[in-house]
């Protein structure tokens, strides 16, 4: 059922019925529900999947109180009083993997290395540097130490019976580690989302054919799928498929049946969104916005079958705007995270004026680099045309310059996405 058969295209932004960044990405996420199925994994391929189950600790981490430097491990109450020293006599050692096991009478001390297990009785750790060697294995000690320094508690870390992570956490580097401290090998996450990408347009050509007048090389699907390998997704690649409904209505139909989101690009402004709306208004509910963004305003967006489809529009640099801000927070919230990576918004002083209408979010491209003061400076990469690929290559962030914003002066702060933090 189609509802919002409306015909956006790039030029007109005053239209009524134009809908904010914000009300086109919450009703993305209102109307997709996370994936259902799961799949055990090694941990040596589950970065940045999502996990499954609550993962719970069946014993203390460190297992063991430790010493958390090289050193002499006592007893507390040999200590010597203020003003006072002791002699402690050295009675074996302790390393990492090899605990010192017999029994540690009054004054006596055993040499330990980071990590060891501290000895029966003895409670508290003595640094090298902080004791003088004496003759016949003896220390001399001073009065500056107290009870339990130098000391990891066992349990510290973790506590037996502790939960670690929760289902739904998107897995980091240190919780793969942290996972692998609790002797655990393999987990339950979220199966991988499958996601079809293709390329409309009657004038897009594949690589490795002769170049014709009124044609362009497709360069859309490599941006887009670039961007995808960065998330653990399964990619189908559909290619480039003509300005034909019984092409498209097939490509869409197989698609369909084999993934969980599609994301193609072209085919949604004017004239050309016929095909893209016929053909998937025939097989679910699609909607065409008009976004308040630039670039990057027509936007189709419905869930024929079981997927969600977005329609991106044609120009290579909508396509990475809209993959970032609608299509990439979609993703995470179908892969079933609710701990999705921040955006690395951050501030930064733009060095030139930038041209800017209020009542669109605009995505500019950037030169972000350091001043000689060492603060973040900003410049566009010139030209911000949205059919203009080089400047995406050229700039190393997005400026983002808010809904309400108008033009900008050289000197004031702006907001900055920089890319090589963008995932
Ligand atoms: P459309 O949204 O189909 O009207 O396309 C808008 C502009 O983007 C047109 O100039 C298209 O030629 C261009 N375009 C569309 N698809 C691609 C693609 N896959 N690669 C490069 N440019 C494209
Ligand atoms: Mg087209």
């Amino acid at each position: 059922m189609s509802t919002l058969p409306s015909q956006p295209n790039c030029t007109d932004f005053f239209d009524p019925r134009t809908i904010s960044v914000t009300t086109a990405l919450n009703r993305i996420l209102d109307r997709l529900r996370p994936v259902k199925g799961c799949e055990t994994v090694s941990l040596d391929i589950a970065l940045n999947r999502v996990l499954a189950e609550p993962l719970v600790s069946s014993f203390d981490v460190p297992l063991h109180t430790n010493a958390a430097v090289d050193g002499f491990a006592i007893r507390s109450r040999d200590l010597p009083p203020s003003g006072q020293t002791a002699v402690f006599q050295v009675i074996g050692e302790a390393l990492a993997g090899h605990p010192f096991s017999d029994d540690i009478a009054p004054d006596q001390s055993v040499a330990i290395m980071t990590g060891a297990p501290l000895p029966d009785e003895t409670d508290t750790i003595l640094m090298q540097e902080h004791v003088k060697a004496l003759e016949g294995n003896r220390i001399l000690v001073g009065d500056r130490h107290h009870a339990g320094e130098n000391v990891r508690r066992a349990g510290e870390d973790i506590r037996q019976g502790e939960t670690v992570l929760k289902p739904g956490r998107l897995l980091t580097p240190a919780d793969l580690g942290l996972i692998a401290s609790l002797g655990i090998i393999e987990i339950k996450v979220k199966r991988k989302l499958k996601i079809a990408v293709l390329s409309t347009g009657d004038e897009i050509l594949p690589q490795g054919v002769p170049r014709k007048p009124g044609k362009l090389y497709d360069s859309n699907r490599f941006s887009l799928m670039a961007v995808l390998r960065k998330l653990p997704v399964e990619i189908l690649d559909y290619g480039i498929v003509p300005d034909d409904p019984s092409l498209l209505r097939q490509a869409f139909e197989d698609a369909i049946d084999r993934s969980d989101v599609i994301i193609s690009s072209g085919g949604v402004s004017v004239g050309e969104a016929d095909y893209t709306q016929k053909v998937l208004a025939e097989l679910g509910t699609i909607d065409f916005w008009k976004v308040a963004i630039k670039p990057g305003r027509p936007l189709a967006f419905g869930q024929p079958g079981n997927s969600a489809f977005f329609g991106l529009p044609g120009n290579p640099v909508a396509v990475m705007v809209t993959y970032y801000r609608f299509v990439l927070p979609a993703l995470y919230h179908m892969a079933g995270t609710d701990s999705p990576p921040l955006i690395p918004a951050f501030p930064a002083r733009t060095v030139e004026a930038l041209r800017k209408k209020p009542g669109r979010t605009e995505f500019q491209r950037g030169i972000l680099s350091v001043d000689a003061e060492g603060r973040w400076q900003v410049e566009t990469t010139g030209q911000q045309g949205s059919g203009i690929l080089s400047s995406m290559s050229l700039a190393n962030c997005f400026i983002v310059l808010e809904h309400e914003r108008a033009r900008v002066e050289a000197g004031e702060t702006v907001t900055v996405w920089p890319f090589s933090a963008l995932m």
